[in-house]
């Protein structure tokens, strides 16, 4: 298993947010992570990278317990974030960005730039003056120079704009045709359904819906994922 998160509970101070996560995902797996607003699912990724650490319950990575483990030393193992919000250097032009963040591994800035051309055409361009959409590539592609074992993915293509949301999602499955793993989070089900092998649902921070994008039914969808 790459990734195994059993019985998670994580709090804010005294306020606890996570109550029983449970989570799964094997090695190339696209694992959807589901939920209405506010049902866990920033907090489970926060758990999982070491930055809202649990007070119960487990987290494997690749076989090692990594539920104690400093945030600086998860992302050396091998997991690489793409967080809400898109956080690039503002002041460093978008090649700074990726060789900013580079590990050794198959995914280098050539490799970058051939998935998102528009970044390579922006390669000497501050990442301030890029897009909103833009920057969310800039983001992705920070996170692929770490070559990352997992990628995690939290709302990637919120508030872009259609023809750009369709840039990122064809990139998505660029990544999993080459067999990488991604744990991904976002609100379009038309969107993010396709490309999921399973999905896993949160109701006020547990786990409480697992299966294939087929098994997801209108009525369970209504149940867990209607306004
Ligand atoms: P969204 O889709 O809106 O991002 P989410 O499923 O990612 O929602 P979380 O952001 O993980 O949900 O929130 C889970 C719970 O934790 C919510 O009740 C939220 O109010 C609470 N929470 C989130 N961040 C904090 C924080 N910094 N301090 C206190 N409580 C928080």
């Amino acid at each position: 298993m790459l990734l195994e998160l059993a019985k998670v509970e994580t709090f804010y101070g005294a306020s606890q947010a996570l109550f029983g996560v449970d989570l799964h995902m094997a090695e190339g797996e696209v694992v959807a992570l589901m939920g209405r607003n506010g049902m866990g699912k920033t907090t489970t990724i926060r758990s999982i990278f070491g930055l809202s650490p649990l007070r119960h319950g487990t987290i494997r990575f690749d076989g090692k317990d990594i539920s104690a483990t400093k945030p600086y030393r998860i992302a050396r193992l091998g997991l690489g974030l793409v967080p809400e919000g898109r956080r690039c250097f503002a002041n460093l032009t978008v090649a700074e960005n990726l060789l900013a963040s580079a590990r050794r591994g198959v995914w280098t800035i050539k490799e970058v730039n051939a998935l998102f051309p528009r970044l390579a055409e922006r390669s000497g361009q501050y990442a301030n003056t890029l897009s909103g959409g833009e920057q969310q590539m800039l983001a992705v592609g920070r996170a692929l120079m770490t070559n990352p074992q997992l990628i995690v993915l939290d709302e990637a293509t919120e508030g872009l704009a259609p023809v750009i949301r369709q840039e990122i999602w064809k990139a998505i499955a660029t990544l999993k045709s080459r067999g990488q793993s991604i744990l991904v989070v976002d609100k379009t089900l038309s969107e993010l359904l396709p490309v999921a092998d399973r999905c896993v649902i949160l109701e006020r921070g547990s786990t409480v819906w697992t299966g294939m994008p087929q098994e997801l039914t209108a009525e369970l969808q209504d149940r867990y994922l209607g306004v």
